[in-house]
């Protein structure tokens, strides 16, 4: 059992006093490449970290526990705003599925950090969901189970955010990235022998606040709308580069972004079947500079790491998530990956920036669970 996975068990006996009968957990993730893709139609490439929330859970009256905020919460009928409102949609949508759930208790731990563009919120759905599927024999695929949790977090905690984050969390497995395409919803596990090539992945969070990006996340989906609209097709998904002529300013820029990263995602996975990780890395680089130049959704922080990542070995860099803060992400050789932590850190304190936080990883195992 993972040590988190211990964490929820160990809560479960000191809140419900008696033992699970089974613990789930499920990972945050990470996008590889493909930002900004997902509500355009097109491709987005994430894959697994190692930090996970863990559920333990068992029969009794239905209540919930958090180790992390050291809360217990009953099922809510409706959002609060709480931490509970991840649980409680996942129940609220299985019952709207149809299944019948009775009563159960569920203790949560996780490390995945919050509101870093990691989702931590689908770990914490796709944790409930695998363990609330095991306990009640529900046999749903995880496939299905992760279109639930994404209905959960739209419908019951209202938060508008597209597949990728609850595909990745449970249908990743350990040393694969997972290619969606978000039209089709169709997904395929593509092979990220990182260890075997000696590499790591490296997060730098920047702890800038997310908090300021809803107003422009929602500026760039308006102006990805509009320029579908001007070239008269579904989605941006469906234009070409020489499409970018009948467009002007911030559409032309923002729709420029959105053609040439969903080339680079295609070129990545081609990179990646071909073992080329400098290939992976330099396609990792261009999305960067599309980000800060024709996005525009970069901060000097994610800037700062990317920089410093370039003029040190690593293969590639670039923000991750949806920018305005929250974390970038190097490609790097094993042994290169503390210096690189050393020069950020220094540059950051330097430059008066918030104290980032680092892990390395390999790409990990999606949801599960233990009995
Ligand atoms: P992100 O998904 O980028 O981490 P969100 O704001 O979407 O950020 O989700 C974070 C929320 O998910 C937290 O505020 C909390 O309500 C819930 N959550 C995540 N991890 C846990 C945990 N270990 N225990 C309880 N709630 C958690
Ligand atoms: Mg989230």
């Amino acid at each position: 059992m993972r040590q988190i996975e211990q964490r929820a068990v160990q809560a479960y006996r000191e809140q419900f006093l008696e033992e699970p009968v089974l613990v789930a957990s499920a990972p945050g993730r990470v996008n590889l490449i493909g930002e900004h893709t997902d509500y355009n139609g097109g491709f987005v490439l994430p894959c697994a970290i190692d930090k996970r929330v863990a559920v333990a859970v068992g029969h009794g009256d239905t209540q919930f526990y958090s180790a992390d905020f050291q809360e217990r919460c009953p099922l809510l009928e409706k959002r609060d705003g709480s931490w509970a409102d991840y649980p409680s949609g996942i129940v609220w949508a299985m019952k709207e599925r149809g299944f019948d759930i009775p009563s159960f208790q569920g203790a949560f731990a996780g490390d995945v950090p919050l509101g870093s563009g990691l989702s931590s919120s689908a770990a914490i759905e796709a944790a409930t969901a695998i363990a609330l599927d095991a306990l009640f024999h529900l046999e749903m695929v995880k496939k299905d189970l992760a279109v639930l949790c994404q209905h959960a977090e739209n419908a019951f905690v209202r938060v508008n955010s597209g597949i990728m984050d609850q595909y990745a969390s449970l249908l990743c497995q350990a040393g694969t990235a997972l290619l969606i395409d978000c039209r089709s919803l169709e997904a395929k596990p593509i092979t990220l022998n990182l260890a075997g090539a000696d590499l790591t992945l490296l997060i730098c969070d920047t702890y800038v606040s997310r908090e300021l990006s809803a107003t422009g996340y929602n500026a760039r989906r308006e102006a990805c709308e509009r320029a579908a609209h001007t070239l008269g097709v579904r989605e941006l998904r469906d234009a070409h580069l020489q499409d970018l002529e009948k467009l002007s300013g911030e559409e032309r820029k923002r729709a420029r972004h959105v053609i040439t990263e969903n080339s680079r995602v295609l070129e990545a996975v081609q990179a990646l079947q071909r073992q080329d990780f400098d290939a992976f890395g330099q396609l990792m680089y261009a999305s960067h500079r599309s980000l800060r130049d024709d996005y525009e959704v970069s901060t000097p922080e994610l800037d700062a790491f990317v920089e410093i990542a370039l003029h040190s070995s690593a293969l590639g860099a670039r923000l991750t998530g949806a920018g305005f803060g929250g974390c970038a992400l190097a490609l790097i050789r094993s042994e290169d990956a503390g210096a690189l932590v050393l020069d950020v850190q220094h540059c950051f304190e330097a430059r008066g920036f918030t104290r980032p936080e680092f892990f390395s990883f390999q790409p990990a195992v999606g949801a599960e669970f233990v009995t």
